[in-house]
């Protein structure tokens, strides 16, 4: 007998399918219907492959005069952190000079959020960030990439990754770890110092716990080098962690060609990346990660432009990046953006913030698509074509959110 669906979605007015090879990049079907069970999709695409699954037990979501699409793969955030930093955002908005921002004794940078992080308790610092994550869930996010970086020390690091674990297990969504100990380097410590700490100790450890998947590091001026940042990497390979490498946020040296020769699964920013640059990155495999939030909330006097990295081939992936310097949990929002600033096709973000985010955490073959034997991660927009979500503003367009078959959000506005 043929096995029946736990859960039919019927009559979407739009189903984006959102399969990699789709030419119009978003696999739309127009009268769309998907089946799930166990957990997984079984069936995606016309009435006729999915009607036959329904048995008197199958839960049935209409979906007519709606889209449904995957679930959002955030492939960049650092949304584990402590406090906030909302002074400094005002005194940027206000252009407040330095001495000024000093003598008022507003709290600036990554050191500020190092030492509200460093300071929370493990529960504290969940508790905090699982209002956010919940956010993110109501706003069609369903796989969560999460950094560490706000310790610098072994604790802190560590509490970090502990959060990310206990988010995966108490909340409806998917946690990717990443270790992102090559953040910065704490205050009293020198930069070469607090490298032979990472390499030699912190990245064997972290990649022995098996508390991060991946490995990370920031690659600009101020940061650290091209160089450096490629010994952090290949520390991380070694110790069974994938490379990720944040570069051409603030300037170029060189951070592409680090992230294509050690064939990182993302480059992230992207800001002042060479066309030549975007060029090896794509030969690479390495997904594209720009990050429209992070442009928007620090007013980036070089906004990424997607053109020549979509002309040299580069597969985009989009993410909130939220942080203390952006906090924001919405990849509507995040899409609106890439559309409205960066001048994407509203297609091209919808792609960028599921198969492409999926790829972008490695993940392509069990999630960001709406096809047979993927993760059954889907969501329902309160809109009958997609075009909308970067259109309409302000209201989250999310009703439903299902997450391995069950329903993990429901905003229903009727
Ligand atoms: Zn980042």
């Amino acid at each position: 007998m043929e096995k029946k669906a736990e859960l039919v979605i019927k009559n979407a007015t739009e189903l984006l399918t959102c399969r990699d090879d789709s030419p119009d990049l978003i696999g739309l079907v127009k009268n769309g219907w998907v089946a799930a069970d166990g957990g997984k999709i079984i069936a995606a695409g016309g009435a006729e492959s999915v009607e036959p699954l329904i048995s008197g037990s199958t839960q049935v979501i209409d979906a007519s005069g709606k889209v449904v699409a995957p679930g959002f793969v955030d492939s960049h955030t650092h949304v584990v952190f402590g406090g906030g930093r909302v002074g400094e955002y005002f005194a940027r908005i206000g252009k407040l000079s330095q001495e000024e921002i000093k003598r008022r004794g507003i709290k600036t940078g990554i050191l500020t959020t190092l030492e509200l992080t460093r300071e929370h308790s493990l529960e504290e610092l969940y508790d905090e960030t699982a209002l956010r994550v919940r956010d993110m869930i109501i706003s069609g996010t369903t796989t969560v990439e999460s950094k560490s970086g706000y310790g610098l020390d072994r604790d802190t690091e560590l509490k970090q990754l502990e959060v990310n674990r206990l988010l995966e297990k108490r909340l409806p969504v998917s946690v990717v770890s990443t270790f992102l100990g090559g953040h910065g380097w704490p205050s009293d410590m020198d930069k070469g110092k607090y490298m032979d700490f990472l390499i030699n100790e912190m990245i064997p450890f972290v990649g022995g716990s098996g508390l991060a998947e991946f490995c990370d590091a920031w690659c600009d001026e101020g940061y650290y080098t091209a160089q450096e940042c490629g010994l952090i990497l290949e520390a991380g390979i070694k110790s069974g962690m994938k490379p990720k490498l944040h570069e051409g946020g603030y300037s170029y040296i060189g951070g592409a060609e680090v992230a294509a020769d050690l064939k990182a699964v993302s480059a992230d920013h992207l800001n002042y990346d060479p066309r030549k640059s975007l060029r090896r990155l794509a030969e690479a495999g390495t997904v594209g990660a720009p990050l429209p939030g992070i442009d928007f909330a620090v007013r980036h006097e070089r906004p990424f432009d997607p053109a020549p990295m979509i002309e040299e081939g580069l597969e985009l992936a989009i993410a909130t990046n939220c942080c203390p310097g952006c906090w924001c949990t919405s990849m509507p929002f995040i899409i609106i953006l890439a559309c409205r600033n960066h001048g994407m096709s509203s297609e091209r973000a919808i792609r960028a913030a599921t198969i492409g985010g999926a790829k972008a955490l490695a993940r392509q073959d069990s999630i960001g698509s709406i096809e047979p034997g993927k993760d059954a991660d889907i969501q329902i927009w309160n809109l009958d074509r997609h075009e909308d979500i970067a259109y309409h503003y302000t209201t989250n367009p999310v009703e439903t959110v299902i997450k391995g078959g069950r329903i993990a959000a429901a905003n229903a506005r009727k």
